[in-house]
């Protein structure tokens, strides 16, 4: 195999490149100074250089396109270059980006020379509009290989010609979902919709250098159709039958229509992306791909990012960057783990680690919980086979990796737990005394503790230092926040380990200090209580949760919530026991224990406010016998009044959980309300929101009127008017 250096192509910092055999050239993404592969000026500017120097070269007859990087194809356009532009408001150069993407995509698809893209690891955004405008695609079955347009997430459209590629490639309803969804598609999947045009099952080369990439399997198949396409002109297959009748002009506008209503049901009208993407996508159905890439795309994508929400919305994903960054991790990680309670949390923990290749030995006090929990664990696992995720196979493999166990001495030899066993204090204490007295002296223990503190938990731990939190939020699969506690006495290693465990499980592991309730949990309390409140004094459940919907709670789940749903959804002991617990904060968590103790019948499931989305008729009878025992005057109230009550309160603590050093940045607490307790994202987090809407001394004004109208719970903090948040 000839394998010379492509000389005439000059110095390129970001891919390597090779000269196989029949004049295939071999380009290697590898964004210098990145973990993953961007693109941005520069390095499409040397993507331009391959494609030119491809065409114009009588020696090369192909093209193909692999990534240096383990585990990521290409991540998509450079955030930081977009947050830059945002920021000073100054769009041209990320305008002449778009321009030379659409004309260079445009060759690609028109060069009689073939293009593959190999795509191994995650093919996101600009980088799958970039494989898109490769004549083939080859996937392998690496865990990690995925496809999306996440755009729409970032408050943008697909802006390098993705709108108009993807429903000529797999037609306009799967190309509609993906865009305005921004969902992931595995290999498997894009195999069936037509997104890839051949999966091979490859072993990634641990030496990532180009030499030894090309000897992978995956390499090796792309190769050989960039060959066998050299010799056959090039022509994209037509799309079936059945959905090019679905892109004719008038089923095109329903489908369309259809796709709007969707969005507007799932984020109503909070987010223009989507629609303007279907708009993107309807339009240029009628155009040539370039034509509509530039005259609908991409006067759409920059209106969008120069939008405050798309500006929030990169803001928060740069910050889940930045949290990942900033912690510290172990260069070997546990592969062994333990979790000990096997209830709703620890079934859930359970699932995700075995998913993530972990071995979990899951204890609990009966083999019937423990039964319950791992069908529990096979019924999350299954549907992601239904879903064509993973095989049967792999089902097997990650069912056989949990082993579930009555005995603590089960757990002695692994080097870290998981605490997940019910949220009483003497129970907690009385597990760790266990461990402690099975586990080697330096194995790791990580409570996920909701309401009591890690010092209150390891108050008599013979090593205290090997202490820690995790506190995983549920549904324990979506919510992508941990909190990572960690306390005086916790050691860096502890914390370290936590975070690495976190981070390998694909969360965000946000580092704050112990204290009730930590950060999530302090602040929805005063969210919380104030609903509970308003019920007893009378205000309908539907108006409360309304107004929290409204602006926009949880919207981003695709489902908006109001704080009662919320709480029917934590479950009412849960919350109740979270809310006493949080009474040592001060009398500004009144936790209405009177009202929520008529919710909780004695030997019967808790009374939930809603039931079959209408208000439960036994709760509004709670309530009602609640009233009689309890008369409370407040007279009229506005929905503005609500609101502020609702969400001012919030401010406060947040402020207040900075003064305490809970965490230290205000982006963090920003963060954290977003991805814990679905603070809707396009308002930018709950403090962002706050200094935008309002001064800080108007507030406390607010803050302060309150207080005076409806108790000292609205009494501000001092540093709220004053503080540098
Ligand atoms: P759960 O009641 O569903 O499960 C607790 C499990 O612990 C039960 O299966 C019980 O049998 C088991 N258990 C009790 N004593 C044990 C012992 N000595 N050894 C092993 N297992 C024992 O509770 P959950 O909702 O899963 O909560 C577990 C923990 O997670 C609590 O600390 C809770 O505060 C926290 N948490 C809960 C949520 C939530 O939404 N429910 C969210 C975040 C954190």
């Amino acid at each position: 195999m000839a394998n010379s250096h492509t000389d005439s192509l000059g110095e390129l910092k970001h891919f390597k490149t090779a000269v196989l055999d029949k004049g295939i050239l071999l380009a290697g993404f590898d964004y210098f100074g990145k973990p993953v592969n961007v693109l941005n000026v520069e390095s499409m500017s040397e993507w331009q250089k391959i494609v030119w120097y491809a065409e114009q070269s009588a020696v090369i007859n192909g093209v193909v396109l692999v990534s240096v990087k383990e585990g990521n194809f290409c991540a998509g356009a450079d955030l930081e270059q977009m947050h830059d532009a945002q920021r000073h408001h100054s769009f041209q150069e990320m305008e002449q980006l778009v321009i030379t993407a659409h004309k260079l995509f445009d060759e690609m698809e028109r060069s009689p020379k073939p293009f593959v893209a190999a795509v191994e690891g995650a093919c996101l955004g600009g980088g799958l509009e970039l494989a898109m405008a490769c004549h083939v695609r080859m996937a392998s079955t690496h865990p990690r290989t995925c496809f999306a347009l996440p755009e729409v997430k970032l408050g943008i459209l697909p802006g390098f010609g993705g709108t108009q590629r993807l429903p000529r490639l797999i037609g306009l309803p799967a190309a509609l979902d993906m865009i305005t969804t921004g969902k992931t598609v595995f290999p498997r999947q894009a195999l069936r919709m037509g997104l890839v045009e051949g999966m091979v099952t490859s072993i990634p080369s641990t030496v990532r250098t180009l030499e030894r990439i090309q000897n992978e399997t995956l390499v090796q198949a792309a190769i050989a159709q960039a060959r066998a396409l050299c010799s056959t002109p090039l022509r994209r297959p037509p799309l079936r039958a059945s959905l090019r009748f679905l892109s004719g002009p008038g089923i095109r506008t329903l489908l369309c229509r259809y796709a709007r209503r969707q969005v507007i049901k799932r984020v109503r009208h909070f987010y223009p992306a989507p629609l303007c993407a279907i708009d993107a996508v309807g339009r240029g159905m009628g155009l040539s791909i370039l034509e509509g890439s530039l005259t609908v795309e991409k006067p759409l994508l920059l209106d969008l990012m120069a939008s405050p929400v798309s500006s929030h919305l990169v803001s928060l994903f740069l910050a889940g960057e930045k949290v990942k960054r900033s912690i510290a991790t172990v260069p070997t990680a546990a592969a062994r783990i333990g979790v000990l309670g096997a209830g709703l949390m620890g079934s859930q923990i359970a699932g995700q680690l075995t998913e993530k290749g972990y071995e979990v030995v899951l204890r609990d006090v009966s083999s019937d919980i423990l039964a319950k929990a791992v069908g529990r664990i096979q019924k999350a696992q299954t549907a992601q086979v239904r879903k064509r995720i993973i095989l049967p196979s792999d089902l097997r493999y990650r069912m056989m990796r949990v082993a579930p166990t009555v005995y603590v001495k089960d757990v002695s030899s692994v080097p870290l737990v998981i605490e997940a066993v019910s949220e009483k204090l003497d129970v907690k204490r009385a597990v760790l005394a266990e461990f402690e007295s099975e586990a080697h002296p330096d194995a790791i223990f990580a409570t996920n503790t909701s309401s009591y503190t890690l010092a209150d938990i390891a108050v008599k731990a013979v090593h205290p230092e090997r202490c820690v939190g995790l506190h995983f939020f549920n549904p324990v699969a979506k919510m992508q926040l941990v909190e990572v506690v960690r306390a005086s006495f916790t050691s860096d290693r502890a914390l370290a380990q936590a975070c690495s465990l976190a981070k390998r499980l694909g969360k965000f592991p946000l580092v704050v200090n112990d204290g009730p309730g930590f950060l999530v949990n302090r602040i929805l309390s005063r969210y919380l209580v104030e609903a509970v409140i308003m019920v007893g004094e009378g205000i309908s459940f539907q108006r409360i949760d309304t107004v929290a919907k409204n602006f926009g709670m949880a919207v981003d789940s695709g489902h908006p919530m109001g704080p009662l749903e919320l709480l029917d959804l934590i479950g009412l002991p849960v919350a109740l026991h979270v809310l006493t617990s949080l009474a040592v904060l001060g009398s500004r968590i009144e936790s209405r224990d009177a009202l929520l103790r008529n919710l909780l019948p004695e030997n019967s499931p808790p009374v939930t406010f809603w039931k079959l989305e209408k208000e439960n008729p036994q709760a509004l009878d709670a309530v009602a016998n609640y009233r009689r025992a309890n008369p409370s005057e407040t007279g009229p109230i506005s929905d503005d009044i609500l609101h502020q009550r609702l969400f001012l309160p919030m401010v406060d603590e947040a402020v207040r959980c900075l003064h305490d050093k809970i965490v230290e940045h205000p982006w963090q607490v920003d963060f954290a309300l977003t991805y814990g307790i679905g603070f809707p994202a396009f308002r930018g987090g709950l403090l962002t929101w706050a200094r935008q809407t309002m001064t800080k001394e108007q507030i406390s004004q607010e803050l302060e009127s309150l207080a005076t109208k409806y108790g000292k719970r609205f009494e501000s903090c001092p540093g709220l008017s004053s503080g540098g948040w």
